[in-house]
């Protein structure tokens, strides 16, 4: 029995992952190339349910199109603040026309939250963590709860919170033992471009207007040429993720681990 059988077998008959399970994904894909990777996990449910959170943002539409061509019916979670450029929603619903997805799942706060803790709709200006926690970490961990694996648009090259960041970990916002999978951890902005040019995906709108990264509007400012492509969310404020990510794994023995990372998005 090998080890993917091995951890298939335990996905269908209840417990989800542990961190031993990740580092052995880890071994297992070391080196095997992203969409070989993607149809190995998803053809064959080796990581049970799993749901792609996309921020339909500046890159995520390689994310997207490389899942789209394994299966168009794996859900796409979206995380529907209320904070979005308009650009944003319209670039979302063109993406998924053209990639073909067929079950994208907006999420929204929870109205009677939003309307005890965000009122006037201003809470990012003066808490911007408590802001997220209604509008993103709240509605995505009620999502994810069923559940096993995410897929994650994350990579290395964003910035330096992300740097070590392995292709698979575990998602430690619960206890649920979910797995988190970032099949683009290690793709360079040169290995985005040639993707997205060799498959003709339309760019967001906004890219081009100076935002490499793209969140909702009021958190999310211009970057000049040659600054850290996240440098312009959150601007002025201490705080650079959002928080649905919290501290994962390297692919190494749990003795060896890094400390944790910054909670990313
Ligand atoms: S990114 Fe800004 S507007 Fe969006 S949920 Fe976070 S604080 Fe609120």
């Amino acid at each position: 029995m090998t080890d993917a059988t091995r951890i298939r077998d335990r996905i269908d008959t209840g417990p989800r992952f542990s961190e031993a399970d990740a580092v052995r994904l880890n071994r297992l894909f070391r080196g095997a190339d992203t969409t070989e990777m993607l149809e190995t996990m998803l053809k064959e449910r080796m990581a049970g349910d799993v749901a792609i959170v996309s921020s339909f943002g500046a890159e995520s539409a390689v994310l997207l199109h490389l899942v789209s061509q394994v299966d168009p019916t794996v859900p796409v979670l979206f995380l529907e603040t209320g904070k979005h450029f308009p650009e944003t929603l319209a670039y979302r619903d063109q993406l998924v026309d053209r990639l073909g997805l067929k079950d994208l799942r907006n999420l929204t706060p929870d109205a009677e939250e939003l309307a005890k803790k965000d009122e006037s709709g201003l809470r990012w200006s003066y808490d911007p963590d408590g802001c997220c926690e209604i509008r993103k970490v709240k509605p995505l961990a009620k999502a994810l709860l069923g559940f096993d694996a995410s897929i994650t648009g994350r990579k290395a090259f964003q910035a330096s919170t992300r740097s070590s960041l392995p292709r698979f970990e575990i998602d430690t916002t619960d206890e649920q033992g979910r797995l988190k999978i970032n099949p683009l951890i290690d793709w360079s902005p040169e290995r985005i471009a040639a993707y997205i040019a060799e498959h003709d995906l339309p760019p967001h709108p906004l890219v081009a207007e100076g935002y490499p990264s793209i969140g909702c509007s009021p958190c999310t400012s211009k970057v000049a040429p040659g600054e850290d492509p996240r440098s312009g969310r959150w601007k002025g404020w201490d705080k650079t993720e959002c928080g649905i990510h919290v501290p994962g794994q390297d692919d190494g023995p749990s003795s060896e681990l890094p400390p944790g990372f910054d909670p990313v998005f």
